[in-house]
């Protein structure tokens, strides 16, 4: 067989790392001082400075964050989280590593949100924390959900992995309440590894920041010397989840530029759009009602099988035969091994979900891609559609 092919493999993601960037991690790895300290404070209130929230706190991982706030909460046996099943695994691995039940919503199917109503009729008086996610980059609809929540006393953490840069009415997502980012290389910035807990709670920032550091009593001046003062004491038993200042340096360069490469990301996805328009077997995501800044985190279509005559994973296969790569964001995780084993869920007890799982994939959307690029993905996958 023959067809048109691209010389280069083209990923469905790739950091866009600038020369300032590199400058900013040489400099920190020359100053004598490369784990937490001057440059991990001044991200935490770059940050909290850009998402407009009252405390940042700086961690290895959206994952460590989301650890640290399950474990604050108090969350434990005999108590239930709903999150939707369509999210990243990490969040309902902790749930269940925390002893707690994980109770699974369904989504949207072309927005791959959790309506506040799939939360509020998944309720029941063991309900402690809701885990909404902003998907793909668009807002979740947390605003009814806060209403929900605060009424019965149950706990919201937003998974704000996709959502640096997103607003809804004009509110960026995590000025509120407690979120969590992800910096990990596919994200919308990066520090190679690394994420940010927000919360506009004083005591939870204090006692995140402690448990990320052993549990060891940390003060304004412990901070304001960036040393460990010899009199810091165990508060109560904590982890390892703090972030270097090698990362952190690599954040505020890459924050700096984040509403460039938020632009960017947009010029494409609206490129895709258009040209998706002609292409019936690929169904993109509806943008949620909200009035939003949406900051396009992943372009994901669903491969319409029936029309196509394919399965997701040999359009996937076909794409890769012409250098495109591209991703799967998610797997819903009911369907995923040891939840299939430990926690069955009733096949089309999460139609959406479901639906979605067997036909979602990410396409190439990262900054430094380029108009070219783009036309090679949908002439691709035009030819891989060719029966
Ligand atoms: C990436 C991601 C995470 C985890 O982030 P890490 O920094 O890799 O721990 C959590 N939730 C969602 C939705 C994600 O996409």
């Amino acid at each position: 067989m023959t067809f048109s092919q691209r010389e280069t493999f083209l990923p469905f993601s790739r950091p866009s790392i600038s020369l300032e960037d590199i400058d900013a991690v040489k400099d920190v790895l020359a100053s004598g001082w490369i784990t937490t300290g001057p440059k991990v404070a001044a991200f935490e209130e770059a940050f909290a400075g850009k998402v407009g929230c009252k405390n940042a706190v700086a961690l290895a991982s959206a994952t460590a964050g989301m650890h640290l706030i399950i474990m604050a909460l108090g969350i434990g046996p005999g108590d239930e989280v709903i999150t939707p099943s369509m999210t990243w695994v990490s969040t309902v691995n902790l749930i269940v590593l925390s002893g707690a039940t994980p109770v699974f919503v369904d989504v949207d199917k072309d927005t791959l949100m959790a309506p506040p109503e799939n939360f509020q009729a998944a309720m029941t008086h063991r309900t402690k924390l809701m885990i909404p996610v902003h998907f793909a980059g668009a807002a979740a609809d947390v605003a009814p959900l806060r209403e929900i929540a605060g009424r019965a006393g149950v706990e919201i953490v937003e998974d704000a992995a996709h959502a640096l840069g997103t607003k809804c009415g004009g509110i960026p997502v995590g000025r509120k309440g407690h979120a969590i980012f992800s910096f990990h290389p596919i994200k919308n910035i990066t520090t190679g590894e690394g994420g940010m807990f927000c919360t506009d709670q004083e005591e939870m920032a204090r006692r995140i920041r402690s448990l990320r550091f052993h549990g060891l009593g940390v003060d304004a001046y412990d901070r304001s010397v960036q040393g460990r003062s010899p009199q810091a004491e165990v508060l109560e038993p904590g982890f390892k989840y703090n972030m270097t200042d090698m990362a952190a340096a690599l954040g505020i360069s890459q924050l700096a530029r984040l509403d460039s490469l938020n632009a960017r990301r947009k010029a494409l996805a609206m490129l895709y759009r258009e040209r998706l328009s002609r292409i019936p077997e690929l169904i993109p995501l509806k943008d949620p009602p909200c009035d939003m800044e949406h900051s396009w985190h992943l372009f994901i279509v669903r491969l319409d099988i029936r029309k196509a005559g394919i399965s997701r994973y040999d359009f996937m296969r076909r794409l890769k035969e012409r250098n495109i790569g591209t991703g799967i964001h998610f797997m819903a995780v009911h369907t995923q091994r040891y939840y299939r084993e430990t926690m069955p869920i009733r096949p089309g007890a999460l139609p959406n979900s479901e639906w979605n799982s067997e036909r979602i994939m990410s396409l190439p959307l990262f900054p430094d891609m380029t108009e070219d690029d783009l036309n090679d993905v949908i002439d691709a996958a035009k030819e891989a559609l060719v029966r």
